[in-house]
């Protein structure tokens, strides 16, 4: 039965981790919970305590895998309210910067805690008055660090804990005096956290010579046995995600459907978003009663609903075998996860599928789950952006008939009977229009991967990369590179030009996001590689 082993599972869970076991603050506690967190991901397991007890940590992660919680948490716990910086966290791009900075606050939510990003790029002056207000946190690109730091609008000497996020790529980026610059600024009896997806000789220099008798933590080992189960991806963006996925599940004959989230959050809004298309889907996670839970686990047995949409911990003793498709919409955050989830599917010997939605930002994570498995997980045609945008147009037309249809627009007519005047009401019309559309989703400024004008050809995006013919690359390794790290064929890939020292490469404009993500810092044979969007041909180097 599906509630007694659900019961015993949950006894299981409660002596493993929980972020209770922690002993945190009561307000970082509801904070986590508010962010919808059920329980500690691996990485957040192994390295909370450890950072709790004041030791230095080596955690080896990628993103995706809940490591920036794993450091922020214990952050935001150990940093008194006195406005002092006391903690530094530095990170290679200002993207990261301001991901990190946003995970952090929300953590920092009841707690009197401020922090700040700070890089390049953003006016100098405004960091300054933010850096005056009293933070406690900040977090930060090395150069821009460092700026503030010679200017004496940010001091070190009370930092008591600094984390090196992304280890690997601030060194590749050349950050290495920067970050030893940094680190003599902060008191030598400081706790050290470095984070890192790959450890090469000079991450592991710096650890050597920075670091006090850490703590290694690898999560990712532990064998797993993999289902036979048909596995596929699909490239999505973050804005599309929830089009993409009602594309994939109208392509797919699914009987029955496990969807699985991330966060409870994530399931209540994604349930939310199901119905309000017309699916028959419903949620579970850990915050609903005995009784809602078993509401829905009968719904789900008669067939009422043909979507579940769950939580890790709240699928953890689902016991159905007649799961046609799992789908992971967001990539799980270690390979365990992945083999538990798959392995809803494809039971009693019948057919399954299971499907994962991965951003570029997370096609990392999602190789190193292949590697980790030793299955192929088969990319899949991104759903066309102009099918998806077809169907948000044919959303919004049924919407508009329906309010019509309704009535009530008396009061709303008044508003506009005097614009209609000076106004084509076809253009009022699609101007409500637009406002409406940009309200949907959120959007953040930064999965939007507006690269600009690039000087491509229409549909494509032009790349510059840092090196040519000199370093004995050939277009081909490029077409390669492309497609082993970015998942993206040699068709995809438009013209290449190489020069001495340089190279231009287009690539079509829905590939283009994972192209950027998989190489803007890389290697290709063992050369270290920096991608850009390249300038158009007028303002070119
Ligand atoms: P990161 O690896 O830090 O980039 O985190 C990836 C995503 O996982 C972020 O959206 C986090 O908010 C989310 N996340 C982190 N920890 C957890 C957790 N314990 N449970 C659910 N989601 C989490």
């Amino acid at each position: 039965m599906w509630e007694e082993t659900r019961q015993a599972e949950e006894r299981k869970v409660e002596s493993m981790s929980s972020f209770e076991s922690f002993g945190l603050n009561r307000r970082v506690l509801q904070a986590i919970h508010d962010m919808g967190f059920e329980e500690p991901s691996p990485i957040q397991a192994a390295c909370i305590p450890v950072v709790l007890e004041g030791r230095d940590v080596i955690g080896q992660a990628q993103t995706g895998t809940g490591k920036t919680a794993a450091f922020g948490i214990p952050l935001v716990e150990r940093v008194s309210t006195e406005p002092r910086v006391q903690a530094i966290v530095l990170t290679p791009t200002r993207e990261l910067a301001i991901q990190v900075a946003g995970e952090i606050r929300k953590i920092a939510k009841y707690k009197r805690v401020r922090s700040v990003p700070i890089y390049g790029g953003q006016s100098i002056v405004h960091q300054i008055r933010a850096l005056k207000q009293g933070v406690q946190i900040v977090i930060g690109t090395p150069g821009r660090v460092l700026d503030h730091i010679h200017r004496g609008t940010l001091s070190l000497s009370d930092v008591r804990m600094v984390v090196l996020d992304e280890a690997d790529e601030m060194l590749d980026m050349g950050f290495i005096d920067d970050i030893e610059a940094i680190l003599r600024e902060t008191p030598s009896d400081r706790q050290t956290m470095l984070f890192s997806a790959t450890f090469p000789n000079e991450v592991k220099r710096l650890a050597l010579r920075y670091m006090r008798d850490p703590q290694h933590i690898t999560v990712n080992r532990g064998e797993v046995t993999v289902p036979q189960i048909d596995q596929v991806c699909y490239k999505v963006l973050e804005r599309n995600k929830l089009d993409s996925l009602c594309r994939i599940v109208d392509s797919e004959d699914i009987q029955l459907g496990i969807i699985f989230c991330r966060t409870k959050r994530g399931v209540d809004d994604l349930v939310e978003a199901l119905l309000a298309r017309g699916y028959l889907a419903d949620g579970l996670h850990g915050d609903l009663s005995q009784a809602q839970r078993d509401r829905v686990m009968r719904k789900f047995r008669k067939n009422e609903i043909e979507l579940l949409v769950a939580t890790d911990v709240a699928a953890r003793g689902l016991d159905v075998d007649d799961v046609t498709h799992v789908i992971n919409y967001d990539v799980p955050q270690d390979p365990e996860s992945y083999v538990h989830r798959i392995g809803r599917t494809g039971r009693a010997g019948k057919r399954g599928l299971a499907i994962t939605l991965v951003t570029p930002r997370e096609y990392k994570l999602l190789k190193q789950i292949e590697r980790e498995i030793k299955q192929k997980i088969t990319v899949r045609e991104v759903p066309s952006l102009e099918d998806v945008a077809e169907r948000q147009a044919e959303m919004w037309r049924s919407k508009i008939v329906d309010v019509i249809r309704e009535g009530g627009l008396a009061p709303y007519r008044a508003i506009l009977s005097g614009l209609v005047d000076e106004h084509d009401p076809i253009d009022i019309a699609s101007a409500l229009l637009k406002l409406a559309s940009s309200g949907d989703g959120n959007r953040t400024e930064s999965d939007e991967y507006d690269f600009g004008d690039t000087g491509a050809r229409p549909g494509m995006v032009r790349f510059f990369v840092n090196v040519g013919r000199t370093s004995r690359m050939s277009p081909q390794d490029f077409v390669r590179a492309i497609s082993e790290e970015a998942g993206v064929p040699g068709d995809a890939v438009g013209r290449i030009d190489m020069f001495e020292k340089f190279t231009f490469i287009e690539v079509e404009e829905e590939s283009a996001p994972f192209v950027y993500e998989a190489l803007r810092q890389s290697r290709i044979n063992g050369t270290r590689v920096n991608l850009e969007p390249a300038k158009p041909r007028s303002s070119r180097r």
